[in-house]
């Protein structure tokens, strides 16, 4: 649907502008042909035949044409200091000769253009200050029909657009069933209507980012082949109160004259948020938009055949208005697909992409736990990048694995320039983290090590858990913030120094332990209680509510934090003396071999020949479970 904007003003304002600036540039002032100093020259050189000076305008008629005109106008700064400077130089080339007439004529009062300049302005600012009083006022009173600023900004599913299906949607059976009721209603509504069954008119799509919430409403209008509604909440964002209120007006009104039709509200959040809740001004508009929303979930009969579905990955932020009886009533939670899911979203993605024979989608499932659909579908475009990068025709397994390592840590940076030192206290560092996880029981075994440079790390240790697994115990907890530790306890341990190097280790094994000690109600001094709440601290709604303990079992948690750090700094210190020997080999190991694979590691760690790296995939594992 083509659509007139209120952009349309500034486009008024852009050729208003244009034609000024023509007018200026014809009529004003900065018309010289030649500087000052040209000015001055020629009249030395006796070139000029004679001059007007007016006002502080100079025009020159030229001997011979200077830069191919033999007329020339220039500004002077000040007309009586020019006559004071060159009078020496006029009264020698009058006496040759060469300049025949001169004559210092006086401003002559205002130029027309003079009053036209300020008029042009003055009329220009009244022209804009209209417009948009005029949007404005028409946008409070719900928008003529002249004017669009309140309508709803929706893209409808255009019947021959590329259809999404479920088909499209793999893996997500669960959330698939319970959608296609609403297909089904969609498709035939008298059916249930009938016999009285109650249709949800709200339907709510939770999820994190990427899990498939916009697509699966997609396929919902597909399957059903109705009209398809949708905008984005941030859409009935704007700065003039009002406006967000009649678009949503506005976007019911449409969705009823369509109907049946689905009206799917993106990001519902930037809406939706609890009232009174905002921080600074603005959100008596929000106020005013969400009131409208929860006016017209109310007001459409359940015969209308029209579903909303909205999207959000923030459900706690959500004014619980919203979610009462005849609103969003049901929500249908979309999460992180499973190995047996991203096996199949794998194979959606990979419907339109050549594959070499070596490459096992499953294998790939297998090592890409907690990937969402997004980062699958990232991942093979990824690795389809790096193949038509090599003109090859097909991708294969080393591809994949790169792709892998770019989403997880950014492209390897082998150009980095790095000192010798460096290197020796990375490779320390990350043979520190190796061999704490070597040593905890708990521990996903380490995959690879590598002191190559990716993204923000200098270097990296990554483990690789065996299977899926939903919960993290407590003693799984504790030990990730050991192997964390590793590589400052090593870097303190065997090079009698500490570096920066490991912040980002530190950042995350102190947020691990406050999470263990004040979220997860696992520490016996503070007993079973929350205190951190559920989500992030988020601006707004939690400004008032984010501590909602006393000074004191603040301070509990602070010395409850720091004893968990330093028990988990001990243990670790103990595992890596014990093992100096081989922590000392695998460094050296990678200071020369800048990457040492899982079983190189394994090898070093039991005392045998660490051989030459198999293959530095980080599929390997699987490879060989799946040729067991
Ligand atoms: P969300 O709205 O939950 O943030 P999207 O629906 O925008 O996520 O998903 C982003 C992309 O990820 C989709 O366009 C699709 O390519 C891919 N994707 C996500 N989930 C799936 C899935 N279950 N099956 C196939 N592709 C998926
Ligand atoms: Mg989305
Ligand atoms: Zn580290």
């Amino acid at each position: 649907m083509k659509k007139r904007r209120p952009f349309s003003i500034i486009l008024y304002i852009a050729i208003l502008a244009l034609v000024f600036s023509l007018i200026f540039g014809i009529f004003g002032n900065g018309t010289d042909d030649v500087p000052y100093s040209t000015v001055v020259k020629l009249l030395a050189d006796g070139q000029v035949k004679s001059f007007v000076v007016e006002g502080d305008k100079i025009a020159l008629s030229l001997h011979t044409p200077y830069d191919g005109k033999s007329e020339l106008i220039c500004d002077l700064a000040d007309a009586a200091s020019f006559r004071a400077q060159v009078q020496d130089i006029l009264d020698i080339q009058t006496a040759t000769g060469r300049l025949e007439s001169y004559h210092f004529v006086p401003q002559q009062g205002w130029s027309a253009f003079d009053f036209v300049l300020p008029l042009l302005i003055v009329g220009l600012v009244l022209l804009i200050l209209w417009f948009l009083l005029m949007s404005r006022a028409q946008a409070a009173s719900g928008g003529g029909p002249a004017n669009n600023f309140g309508k709803a900004r929706t893209t409808l599913g255009v019947p021959g657009d590329k259809k999404v299906t479920f088909n499209d949607v793999a893996g997500a059976d669960e959330e698939k069933r319970e959608l296609q009721e609403v297909v089904d209603f969609l498709r035939d509504p008298e059916k249930f209507t009938k016999i009285g069954a109650r249709i949800p008119h709200g339907l709510l799509l939770v999820g994190p980012p990427g899990t498939g919430k916009t697509l699966l409403a997609r396929a919902v209008a597909g399957e059903a082949g109705v009209q398809f509604l949708s905008i984005s909440g941030s859409d009935f964002v704007e700065l003039y109160v009002g406006v967000g209120a009649s678009r949503v007006r506005d976007l019911f009104e449409q969705a009823k004259k369509l109907a049946p039709a689905i009206i799917f509200i993106d990001e519902i959040d930037a809406v939706g948020r609890k009232r009174g809740s905002g921080l600074g001004g603005g959100h008596d508009e929000k106020e005013q938009t969400l009131n409208q929303l929860l006016v017209e979930m109310d007001g459409f009969a359940r015969t209308e055949g029209v579903i909303v579905l909205a999207a959000t990955n923030r459900p706690d932020i959500l004014d619980p208005a919203l979610l009462r009886p005849g609103r969003f009533d049901r929500q249908i939670y979309v999460g992180v697909p499973d190995a047996k899911g991203r096996e199949e979203i794998l194979k959606v993605h990979a419907r339109n992409k050549r594959l070499d024979s070596s490459v096992d989608l499953k294998v790939v499932a297998l090592s890409t736990s907690g990937f969402t659909g997004a980062d699958l579908s990232n991942l093979l475009n990824e690795a389809a990048i790096l193949a038509a990068r090599d003109n090859r025709p097909v991708i294969n397994m080393e591809d994949l694995n790169e792709a892998m390592m770019k989403i997880l840590a950014g492209p390897e940076k082998r150009s980095r320039v790095r000192l010798a030192k460096d290197l020796r206290i990375t490779a320390i560092h990350e043979a520190g983290h190796a061999v704490a996880m070597y040593n905890l029981p708990t521990h996903d075994p380490v995959k690879q090590i590598s002191v190559v440079p990716r993204g923000q790390a200098l270097g990296l240790t990554w483990s690789m858990p065996k299977e899926d697994s939903a919960h993290l115990t407590r003693n799984e907890m504790y030990e990730q913030i050991v192997s964390l530790l590793g590589g400052r306890v090593a870097e303190e341990l065997f090079l009698g120094d500490i570096s920066t190097g490991a912040s980002n280790d530190i950042d995350r094994a102190s947020k691990l332990a406050r999470d263990m000690v004040a979220r997860y109600g696992m520490n016996k001094n503070l007993g079973t209680v929350s205190y951190l709440g559920g989500g992030e601290v988020f601006i707004g709604r939690d400004y008032q509510t984010t501590k909602s303990y006393s000074e004191q079992v603040a301070g509990t948690i602070d010395q409850e934090v720091k004893l968990l750090i330093d028990k988990a700094y001990q243990h670790c210190a103990d595992i890596l003396r014990a093992n100096e020997a081989k922590l000392m080999q695998v460094a050296d190991y990678l200071v020369e071999h800048e990457t040492m694979t899982g079983d190189q590691f394994a090898a070093c760690m039991e005392g045998r020949e660490v051989g030459e790296a198999s293959s530095t995939s980080l599929f390997d594992e699987h490879i060989s479970k799946e040729e067991e």
